[in-house]
């Protein structure tokens, strides 16, 4: 679905806008300090400083976005932004900028950062309180906090062998559809999986799968792509939904579906999707091979239109 605005909003380039930016085009030169944006001002990485009363550091209070962006275009911005819609309508927190604003902006930080390929982090929280209250603070701000860094792909190597996973307790809240910054649950589950050499743990509630510490899941069965339904309990992944778009596009037969521990194990191919890392295959689950302990052939061809898509996203000059 595209935002209001949005489609007529991407064509200007620069896109008009109210915003006023530091007149000095202050670019990165050096990726190991990015230009960020912090509250209406672009400035380097070690000068963007916040309050401590602010509510995203005393309470998690905030929301985020990961947007990537190939050859300086911004991939799937429209679903990104209803997203954050979705995630700031959840916290009951104002929106900070229009869609023609929020473009400007990263435009901006994708330009001074050198318009290559990189990952955008976007981060909005309730604001500066006056104290440490929980309640929320009357004719409070918003913060919002962006910075694009290099994108760094998954290693070739694990793109070619698969990657092992780990299933654990998902222990998280009941609003896991909104991306909070309450990321508290996911650390400790993706730390678990490293701490024995997997890539990322699974998640399990009640007996179902609901998705990854920081990824949605999908497995191939008798040769259907399925992955667990939209709702509270899992993100509605930009990836995700891409890799249904794909695979409805190529035919390839897709159904959204409540999984097991079971449908797991016994898959032919378990993948996992995520904006920076894409789609990844698992090979091996616990103790369990998973299919032939390599890479599927679905998982190919989902590679290959994935590659070609991201290749079109690249040649665009909309953006
Ligand atoms: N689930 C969780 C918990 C995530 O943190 C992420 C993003 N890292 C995803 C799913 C995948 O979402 P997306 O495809 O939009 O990156």
């Amino acid at each position: 679905m595209v935002l209001p605005g949005l489609q007529s909003a991407v064509r200007v380039f620069p896109p008009k806008t109210t915003l006023k930016f530091s007149p000095a085009p202050l670019m990165s030169d050096d990726i190991a300090t990015p230009i960020v944006y912090l509250n209406g001002n672009f400035l380097p990485l070690g000068d963007a400083k916040i309050s401590v009363l602010d509510r995203g550091f005393l309470f998690g209070d905030g929301i985020y976005e990961v947007i990537p962006v190939y050859d300086g275009h911004l991939f799937r911005l429209a679903e990104h932004f209803e997203r954050l819609a979705q995630s700031l309508a959840g916290i009951r927190c104002p929106p900070p900028l229009t869609t023609v604003e929020w473009i400007a902006v990263l435009t901006e930080l994708v330009v001074r950062n050198g318009a290559g390929d990189l990952s955008i982090y976007l981060q909005i929280t309730r604001g500066v309180g006056p104290n440490r209250d929980h309640a929320f603070p009357v004719g409070v701000i918003p913060s919002v906090f962006a910075m694009a860094t290099p994108l760094i792909p998954l290693p070739a190597e694990k793109r070619r062998t698969g990657v092992r996973a780990i299933l654990i307790d998902d222990l998280r809240w009941g609003r896991c559809n909104l991306k909070v910054i309450t990321l508290l649950a996911n650390v400790l589950a993706r730390q678990q999986a490293i701490d024995v050499g997997a890539y990322e743990s699974i998640l399990v509630r009640n007996g179902q799968i609901t998705e990854g510490a920081a990824s949605n899941v999908f497995i191939v069965r008798n040769g259907i792509l399925l992955t667990p339904p939209k709702g509270p309990l899992l993100l509605p992944g930009i990836t995700r939904d891409l890799v249904l778009e794909l695979a409805t596009t190529a035919n390839l037969p897709v159904r959204e579906e409540i999984l097991t521990v079971q449908d797991l194990i016994s898959a032919e191919e378990i993948w996992l999707t995520s904006a920076t890392k894409e789609v990844v295959a698992v090979i091996e689950l616990d103790d369990h091979v998973i299919g032939t302990g390599r890479p599927g052939s679905y998982y190919q061809k989902m590679t290959a239109l994935y590659q070609s898509f991201k290749d079109r996203v690249r040649r665009r000059f909309d953006l």
